[in-house]
């Protein structure tokens, strides 16, 4: 069979620039970890302290699918919010729009049960779990002496690994620490402090955010006013 030349050329030059987009490297923001959120099951890690000498940070935030908006004082959606709520006392998926606390801290995860892309272990991620993550975390630091927490915070000293354990719902939930132990990477010094990760602390929200979130506030009722009408 003979190709014709044309043909051929254009078949290269497709070739070409194929090969040329696979051998282009991901652009990766060398201040952003990958996102993690609390894998379901057991997980074992380890805890970073960020550039700005902090381990925990606690975020209020709306939040429905992928519409996030920061709650901060005389958050604009909790005032829509409570007017609808008090309009239509009895929808029962309020609570779903209601500020939420997230917690986020800069980890290193050794193993995990959950089986997913999403899970990356053996480099920093920004763990994203509920109020629990926080609020335990910050319980087992308190009970920590100093000598014991600067170990716990070195990267290349070999501490005990944290024990993560999630259940489906985000109730049940604990973290202890563990008999195992063992080193990771030092944190990036050019990733960003906790201070400036998801919603920048200082930051005020977009109101092109937040007009968005309001819409799907009202999109909610309307569908609720039109099931029960
Ligand atoms: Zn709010």
């Amino acid at each position: 069979m003979s190709i014709d030349p044309e043909l051929f050329r254009q078949l290269k030059e497709k070739a070409a620039i194929n090969r040329a987009k696979r051998a282009k490297p991901i652009v990766e923001d060398p201040r952003k970890a990958p996102i993690v959120y609390v894998p379901t099951g057991t997980t074992l890690l380890r805890f970073y302290m960020d550039s700005e000498n902090n381990i925990v940070r606690t975020i209020f935030r709306h939040k429905i699918r992928k519409n996030s908006v920061p709650c901060l004082d005389g958050c604009p959606v909790c005032t829509h919010l409570s007017e609808m709520e008090k309009k239509y006392p009895d929808f029962p998926g309020a609570w779903k729009l209601r500020s939420m606390e997230t917690t986020i801290v800069y980890a290193w995860i050794f193993s995990s049960s959950e089986d997913s892309k999403f899970v990356k272990i053996g480099t920093p991620v920004l763990l994203m779990g509920n109020y629990k993550l926080g609020r335990e975390l910050e319980n087992r630091i308190a009970e920590i002496d100093e000598e014991e927490f600067a170990k716990m915070l070195d990267p290349l000293t070999d501490h005990v690994l944290w024990e993560v354990k999630s259940g489906k719902d985000s109730r049940d939930f604990s973290l202890v620490p563990t008999l195992k132990t063992g080193t990771m990477e030092p944190l990036p010094d050019t990733l960003d402090p906790l201070g400036q990760c998801i919603h920048p602390e200082g930051q005020e929200p977009n109101e092109e955010e937040i007009s968005k979130f309001i819409k799907v506030i009202d999109n909610a009722y309307e569908m609720y006013v039109r099931s029960v009408a």
